[in-house]
């Protein structure tokens, strides 16, 4: 399985500070912006992206389950 390639939302930034115990409701902050979100909303988003990115790429061969 692919590792999701979390982004910050807002700058695109890869670099994140978090506690050193990171739980889904863990404040994550962008190290570039200083935009702060949750892991979960991270993921979320990266899910998201992810997805977006294999149907420009797939297009209607891609089906999401
Ligand atoms: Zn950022």
């Amino acid at each position: 399985m692919a590792q999701i390639q979390i982004k910050c939302p807002n700058c695109g930034g890869e670099q994140f500070k978090h506690p050193s115990e990171l739980k889904n409701d863990s404040p994550v902050t962008c190290v570039n912006c200083g935009e702060v979100r949750t892991r979960a909303q991270l993921v979320d988003h990266a899910t998201k992206q992810t997805q977006e990115l294999l149907k420009r790429k797939f297009g209607d061969r891609f089906k999401p389950k």
